[in-house]
């Protein structure tokens, strides 16, 4: 077993690139974890909620759909609470299940394993094949293979990076651009081929390399993870001394010194050194390990998720103050989140002075001087359906004194759209008791086929003093 270990220091890359399959309960539910995964992510742009794509990142236009809410650019602040959010519950699944995110979730494992691995076994063969053939000659038979290997590689990054791009232009628009002529849509092409080519290499060539050389959250773990968090572990305790050398057979541990966990480490890394950097937690060695403590009758669990007080024998804590911590402001920034979704304003008002001279005296009508102030008043309608804004009319009555002028209004506004009204405020120069200025509510209200709202925007008239 050990000749079939593939080791490349040679290209300065510590990583098994012939990893044997590995089978077993984990496998299993690696297989469904990924498939559910790689379909949610294809199907996810074409589904619609309400009418709107599931995820739409409309960068051009500032408009972020997800799950049916749309938000725009001003909504950023929204972006702190998902992005602390998911800070933290990393954070907190990290220093309790130690890297189940890299084997389990990560968009750079899934792929690699989940989609280009399998291609790689189907047109090559298993481990010694493609080893084999890595070591042969250019041949027809290599040509061949590698060439089909190669071009199914390709098809799969296209179909990834248009998958990708889907997310920021929506399916539809996407589709139209593919089947249009390059020249028509030259920067998107440029960008979704150049995706595409960053995919095909990454995935197909680079794999967990990714993971061993350039992913900070790999190098992250010491600090988050401490003597109680799961990590993939090989108990010494139980395997040593493993078989070989001098040791006799009745001291021996259950270690029969295989090489079996090594030879399906896809980062080329052997468990029984101890806790690594280069794990992905793949527990492709726990499935290898329990197959041969299957076969030489041994209880299962030799490599398995274990923490390093478990596997010293003591109790593991799992409520501690830094996974509280963690926790608890993983569930602020949920409710943050929720907070700010649902009390959003369906409409955006901004009340500016108009340009031309803060005030107009108008004719003076026998012993009252009149005075107008312009005003444009700026709507953006931040919700997802067309809503009709007007002024409250009858509130401005009860300053009798008071005149708004607005024919400009009521005005429908379609969702994500602004619109731009002018408003006059005609008054006696009385009101300003002297000053040069008198603060005065407008009174906003906006109809929606699902409810009505009111606003209330404080203006301050002037005048001469
Ligand atoms: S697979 Fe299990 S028995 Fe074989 S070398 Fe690894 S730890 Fe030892
Ligand atoms: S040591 Fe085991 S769990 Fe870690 S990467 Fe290798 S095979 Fe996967």
């Amino acid at each position: 077993m050990q000749e079939s270990i593939q080791k490349h220091p040679e290209d300065g890359f510590h990583i098994n690139q012939f990893p044997m399959a590995a089978h077993g309960f984990f496998r299993k539910y690696r297989n469904l974890s990924q498939w559910v995964l790689i379909v949610v992510f294809i199907l996810l742009p074409w589904i619609k909620i309400n009418g709107l794509p599931s995820i739409l990142i409309n960068i051009p236009d500032r408009r972020f759909t997800f799950f049916g809410i749309s938000f725009w650019g001003h909504d950023a602040p929204l972006l702190f609470f998902v992005l602390a959010g998911f800070a933290l519950a990393l954070l907190f699944v990290t220093s309790v299940w130690g890297r189940v995110w890299c084997g389990w979730a990560c968009p750079q494992t899934i792929p690699v394993d989940g989609l280009f691995r399998r291609i790689e076994t189907l047109v090559e063969g298993n481990h010694i094949a493609r080893k084999k053939l890595h070591e042969t000659s250019f041949d027809k038979e290599k040509i061949l293979k590698r060439v089909v290997k190669w071009l199914l590689f390709f098809t799969v990054s296209l179909i990834l990076s248009h998958t990708f791009f889907a997310y920021f232009t929506g399916p539809g628009e996407l589709l139209s651009m593919s089947l249009g002529s390059p020249s028509e849509n030259i920067f998107t092409f440029l960008i979704v081929n150049t995706t595409t080519l960053i995919i095909l290499l990454n995935f197909g060539w680079f794999k967990e390399r990714l993971c061993t050389i350039i992913c900070p959250y790999g190098r992250l773990q010491s600090v988050l993870m401490d003597e109680d968090s799961l990590v993939v572990a090989y108990d010494a305790k139980r395997g040593e001394p493993r078989k070989g050398g001098n040791v006799k057979s009745e001291e021996r541990g259950d270690c029969i010194n295989c090489f079996k966990c090594v030879a399906v480490c896809p980062t080329g890394i052997d468990i029984r050194n101890g806790i690594q950097m280069e794990c992905i937690a793949c527990t492709s060695c726990i499935d290898a390990c329990n197959e041969i403590m299957r076969i030489t009758n041994k209880p299962k669990g030799l490599i398995r998720y274990e923490s390093e007080n478990g596997l010293k024998g003591k109790k593991k804590i799992f409520w501690k103050m830094k996974t509280n911590i963690y926790l608890g402001l993983t569930i602020f920034s949920v409710i943050g989140l929720f907070l700010f979704i649902f009390n959003r304003s369906g409409l955006d008002i901004t009340v500016l002075r108009a340009h031309e001279s803060p005030y107009q005296v108008l004719e003076t009508a026998k012993e009252k001087t009149l005075i107008a102030n312009h005003f444009t008043l700026n709507f953006k309608n931040q919700s997802t359906e067309k809503i009709e804004v007007d002024i409250i009319r009858s509130e401005h009555i009860i300053s009798k004194e008071i005149e708004v002028i607005a024919v400009t209004l009521p005005v429908t506004i379609p969702p994500g759209q602004a619109k731009k009204n002018h408003i006059f405020i005609k008054f006696p120069k009385s009101i300003l008791e002297g000053r040069s200025y008198h603060k005065f509510i407008l009174h906003i209200v906006t109809k929606s086929k699902e409810r009505t709202q009111k606003y209330r925007k404080e203006i301050t008239l002037a005048g001469p003093v």
